[in-house]
């Protein structure tokens, strides 16, 4: 018997489901956390990409060489990149200029050319996602191997990436002994294809959405329309319409999480059980405590540990960043760095 992977596409999914130690003693119910962090490409991303490039593969979209464009917060433009150099294909990332330099490093690292936008709503031709839209139209014909958009937002091979794997492995992992999962929205894929698989193994389970301010799915599914209020320094999630990945998902009930919220959890895990993680992961979190509060005591509530913390050390883990954003500094934080 050998356990041996293929390279970086093999080394995608089959993560850790971690006990979290604090919020399950907090709850008495089981808070478990998919360890998504882990994928070789640092985030749940790594899946969606994957699965919008075989996708193409296999309708004969995308050819050797071909060129991938996609608007991204940064972490599917690091899974498209680094999955397009294992198997010869090269990236057209374009990322609004807010997010976070270390996601522009590791997209360069990552060979990706980069194109930065405003961050300015999707109505506006500006938008990332509508550039890189543009820009695939645009390279297709300029292209020798010619080019396409992978279109995680509206691309439902993102969702089936879900569904076919995370939502399985959470499932076997718990040996169906689960009662809610939560997670926050960015495309859906990860909420509405988990939330399938689970529902076709068992339909109690409460599929619950997690969402940070700023966002208008709250008000979508809590009263049936889209608003959003307010604002948050998270990354990656939130969204401003029902993208088709998130058309028609089974969503039981929705908590609404604040920045101060999230990153009181947030600081907790790296500094009582060495979690570093990304802000996304703190709205989960919170909302699985949330849930398993509701629930009761006895009772499983399954997350997303979507990314890894270094990703926002110079954000989420920076002091000044968070006194001038008038978010408090853990005392851990404190105190000038070692030279
Ligand atoms: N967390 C992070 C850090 C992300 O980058 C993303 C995707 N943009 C998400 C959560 C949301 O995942 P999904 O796109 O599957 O809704």
């Amino acid at each position: 018997m050998t356990d041996i992977r293929d390279g970086l596409v093999g080394a995608i999914g089959e993560t850790p489901l971690l006990r979290l130690a604090r919020a399950s003693a907090a709850t008495g119910c089981e808070i478990l956390g998919k360890a998504e962090f882990l994928n070789p490409g640092g985030s749940i991303k790594d899946r969606a990409a994957l699965g919008i490039i075989r996708d193409a593969e296999q309708r004969g979209w995308l050819r050797p060489g071909g060129l991938i464009v996609e608007g991204t917060a940064g972490n599917t433009g690091i899974g498209l990149a680094l999955i397009g150099r294992a198997l010869g294909y090269r990236s057209l990332i374009v990322m609004p200029e807010t997010q976070s330099q270390e996601k522009r490093d590791m997209l360069r690292l990552a060979g990706a050319e980069l194109e930065l936008t405003p961050a300015v709503p999707y109505v506006n031709p500006d938008n990332y996602v509508r550039v890189a839209q543009r820009r695939a139209a645009e390279r297709a014909a300029s292209e020798p191997n010619g080019a396409i958009w992978a279109n995680q937002f509206d691309n439902l091979a993102n969702r089936e990436a879900h569904r076919a794997t995370t939502g399985p492995e959470i499932w076997r992992q718990t040996g169906g002994r689960i009662d809610a999962f939560t997670c926050a929205v960015g495309t859906g894929g990860t909420l509405a294809g988990v939330g399938r698989a689970l529902k076709e193994r068992r339909p109690e389970v409460r599929i619950v959405l997690a969402d940070p301010h700023g966002s208008a799915l709250y008000s979508y599914f809590a009263e049936g329309h889209l608003r959003a209020e307010g604002n948050s320094v998270v990354e990656g999630i939130g969204q401003g319409r029902i993208t088709r990945n998130l058309d028609h998902a089974a969503i039981d009930d929705q908590e609404r999480i604040g920045d101060d919220e999230a990153l009181a959890v947030l600081f907790d895990l790296a500094e009582h059980e060495g979690l570093l993680l990304g802000g996304s992961s703190g709205i989960n979190v919170a909302a699985a405590i949330r849930v398993a509060r509701k629930l009761g005591p006895g009772h499983t509530v399954v997350t997303v540990l979507c990314d890894h913390g270094t990703r926002y050390q110079s954000k989420l883990f920076n002091p000044a960043f968070l006194r001038q954003k008038g978010l408090p500094v853990p005392a851990w934080l404190e105190g000038e760095p070692p030279h």
